[in-house]
């Protein structure tokens, strides 16, 4: 076939295609792991679709103080002496006031141009409103740069961590958190995890390929763990795995005698037009929780099953709160939705080892 796109990690051109996902390919590099969006979305369709539908309200970070600050006491283990901080993607500004109240001087980068409006107007902060690359900051001038949740929407991941590395003084800290393509439920969930939703997400990095990528920019890496993240939670997800295997299940024990039947008609049809009505079964179920083996393609079921599962969330966060002592541990080993990793910018002497 067509030659398959070159790997941002891993730079070898031979990757497979995993799924469409709302009209983006996903393909997953059969060398490192990375899963990616191939081709990328060009800037002004990305463009577009921030300026539509991508908005996290206001109320939800403002909200969010006591963990804004227990992250920048976090990356305070490896920078006690603090020092200037950037932070791309600084949203409304709150991880940065955070910072600023723990004696920082912060520096912020945000495209959405509301979200920096605030931080300006009302939190007092020095954001830039553009591209990292377009923001006019002093190189070698940070003693720490943090991006939450940012590189999985860049158009070129390595081009912005270059840059950082630019940015960072020798020496410098790099805190990143991604959401993990490794996770248990990416795994299950496949692309019915919330976090493959292109184009937001453009890149799946796991602990294996996003410290890969910032080694070959110049960074050691200081230390890469997996957390639950913000979204759904262990039970939610083998629910999830749950309701898809049934599906399966319900695809395998279905085509034998369909699959017959389907080619028998198109035999006797004289066009290719027969088998299309064949395939088409009778009406689904209301509740479309029996398992019919007459029902019509599982998409709709699926979906159904997903909604179900968002009102059911309470009721499993709540089984993760009384599991906490089983739930967590696997999260941090792994399982977890969330992948952080802290990195230092290599010292010159240090570069030209490797
Ligand atoms: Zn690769």
């Amino acid at each position: 076939m067509s030659t398959s796109p070159a790997c941002l990690v891993s730079s070898v051109a031979n990757a497979s295609l995993r799924f469409v996902q709302r009209g983006y390919p996903v393909y997953r590099c059969t060398s490192c792991g990375l899963e990616f969006v191939w081709p990328i979305p060009g800037p002004a369709e990305l463009a577009e679709y921030y300026d539509r539908g991508y908005a996290v309200p206001l109320e939800r970070y403002a909200a969010a103080g006591a963990r804004n600050a227990a992250r920048i006491a976090d990356i305070e283990r490896f920078c006690p002496a603090r020092g200037r901080l950037l932070e791309i993607g600084a949203s409304y500004g709150h991880s940065l006031l955070a910072a600023r109240e723990r004696g920082w001087q912060v520096t912020g980068v945000e495209l959405s141009p509301t979200a920096s409006a605030h931080a300006r107007q009302e939190l007092g902060l020095e954001i830039y409103n553009c591209d990292l690359q377009d923001a006019p900051l002093p190189e070698a001038s940070f003693d720490a740069v943090i991006l939450w949740h940012v590189l999985e929407h860049v158009r070129d991941p390595r081009a912005q961590v270059l840059r950082i590395g630019e940015l960072l003084k020798p020496g410098g800290f790099l805190g990143l958190r991604v959401p993990n393509i490794e996770s248990f439920g990416a795994r299950v969930a496949g692309q019915w995890w919330p976090w493959m939703c292109p184009p937001a997400h453009l890149w799946f990095f796991s602990r294996t390929t996003l410290p890969r990528l910032l080694d070959s920019c110049g960074f050691d890496i200081l230390e890469t763990r997996t957390l639950r993240g913000d979204g759904n939670n262990l039970y939610q997800y083998a629910l999830m795995a749950a309701g898809n295997w049934l599906n399966e299940l319900r695809h395998s024990l279905r085509p034998s005698p369909r699959a017959s039947d389907q080619r028998a008609r198109a035999a006797a049809a004289p066009s290719g037009a027969a088998p299309v009505a064949a395939v088409v079964g009778p009406p689904a179920s209301r509740d479309g929780a029996q398992p019919s083996v007459a029902s019509p393609p599982p998409s709709g079921l699926m979906q159904r099953w997903l909604h179900t599962l968002e009102r059911a969330q309470p009721i499993t966060n709540a089984m993760a709160r009384g599991t906490r002592w089983i739930v967590e541990p696997l999260e941090k080993r792994g399982w977890g939705d969330e992948l952080l990793v802290y990195a230092r910018k290599r010292r010159p002497a240090q570069a030209e080892r490797g």
